[in-house]
């Protein structure tokens, strides 16, 4: 059988085959602990993982030293919310601000804060129709006991990129600290922390074509002091999170930002054009709704409704040439109406009908056109289904 074709770039991203190469020669020779530096492998292994450090420091525009390593952007945005509770507390900052169309980790990370650091509120922001928040809405929410503000760089289901310098500016004119989550906007499109201004930002590996159970949280030098660890242990990352760092998922990152920093230009034109050749070859579609903002969005990313069209059905009825998803990969597990979709506010049947679209760096221009003739033929073959449905 002839594999479907991938287009969930945003829930994972196939490994680069050079950064499995950089990792396979890690695996075979590499082996040393790189905190037993003071041997000749481990020695060479700390000097890897340094390297490595370096390549992503270099992605963001951040100092090697402002990188610290942890499983995923998971534990990257606790790391952040858990990490910077006890100082925030401690000077009575226990208001935190956030955003609807957040990933749930970060959700539920600043949900703790409440239940377990005894913050006085989380506000949770709602977005505009087309996924974008009103920044005049953030600043009036800052009250005097703000601390936080959580706000992601660009939305995992419908790609919204939120405009962080500004927030940035809002976040700096209160004496606020801003976390980003830029899982699926570092190495896809301008990220540079030393013009932004942020005091952390959580990054994820194999959203960028590295390997899975690795990524990093940036922390300004200016909080770094102030953060506490989640992990204790062997004091590794100097103190803020202990544990063996794993070498060949260390050297896999850093290759995946390196590759990221070289080709993200062109690329991200590449993958707007094939994103605009998506949605011209379904013009002979009907009610084809598209979610979230056109233009302020990740390049590799499509969020369409087929009104009429249950989304988990017309997925079942592709599936064996189609990898899609409907939302994020811990809502589809679910099957329930992506709450990011609902967040929008266009009800509960536009949710229902809603599917991503995720074109990434191996999407083929034929690849566009199979998947599109693909789904033509699904929605025509299931929109007769729907009694109430009069678009055709
Ligand atoms: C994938 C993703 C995460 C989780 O990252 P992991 O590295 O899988 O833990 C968090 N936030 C966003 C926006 C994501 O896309």
């Amino acid at each position: 059988m002839k594999r479907p074709i991938y287009l969930d770039y945003q829930s994972t991203t196939p490994p680069d085959p050079r950064v499995v190469e950089a990792m396979f020669r890690a695996y075979r020779y590499g082996y040393g602990n790189p905190h037993s530096s003071h041997h000749w492998h481990g020695k060479e292994a700390a000097d890897a993982v340094e390297r490595a450090r370096a390549q992503i420091a270099a992605l963001i525009g951040a100092k090697p030293t402002e990188i610290v390593f942890t499983s995923g952007a998971t534990e990257a945005n606790n790391l952040a919310f858990e990490g910077i509770a006890s100082w925030l507390a401690n000077q009575g900052r226990t208001h935190v601000i956030t955003c609807v169309t957040e990933h749930k980790c970060v959700l539920q990370a600043a949900e703790r804060l409440a239940i377990k650091h005894g913050f006085r509120k989380v506000s949770v922001l709602p977005v505009q129709p087309d996924g974008t928040l009103s920044l005049e809405q953030l600043e009036r929410e800052i009250q005097p006991d703000t601390g936080l503000v959580s706000i992601m760089a660009a939305n995992n289901e419908i790609g919204t990129l939120h405009p962080l310098a500004d927030i940035a500016r809002i976040c700096e004119r209160h004496g606020v600290l801003f976390h980003t989550d830029a899982a699926q906007a570092a190495g896809k499109i301008d990220f540079d922390v030393s013009t932004l201004g942020l005091s952390f930002a959580s990054l994820s590996s194999h959203k960028i074509y590295g390997p899975s159970g690795i990524g990093a949280l940036y922390v300004n030098r200016a909080y770094r002091g102030k953060l506490s660890p989640m992990v204790v242990g062997g004091g590794q990352e100097r103190g803020t999170r202990s544990g063996t760092l794993p070498t060949q998922l260390c050297i896999g990152f850093g290759e995946a930002c390196a590759i990221a920093a070289q080709e993200q230009a062109v690329e991200s034109q590449r993958l707007k054009g094939l994103r605009e050749r998506f949605l011209d070859n379904l013009h002979s579609l009907k009610e084809v709704l598209i979610n979230g903002s056109l233009d302020q969005r990740l390049p590799g990313n499509l969020n369409l409704s087929f009104a009429g069209i249950d989304a988990e059905a017309l997925l079942m009825k592709v599936r064996d040439d189609l990898s899609l998803s409907s939302g994020s990969a811990c809502s589809a597990e679910l099957l329930e109406p992506s709450y990011v979709i609902q967040a929008l506010g266009f009800g509960q049947d536009r949710a229902e009908s809603a599917i991503r679209i995720g074109i990434g760096r191996f999407t083929t221009k034929e690849e566009i056109d199979e998947a599109c003739e693909i789904l033509i033929s699904a929605v025509h073959d299931m929109r007769p289904l729907y009694r109430n449905y009069a678009g055709c």
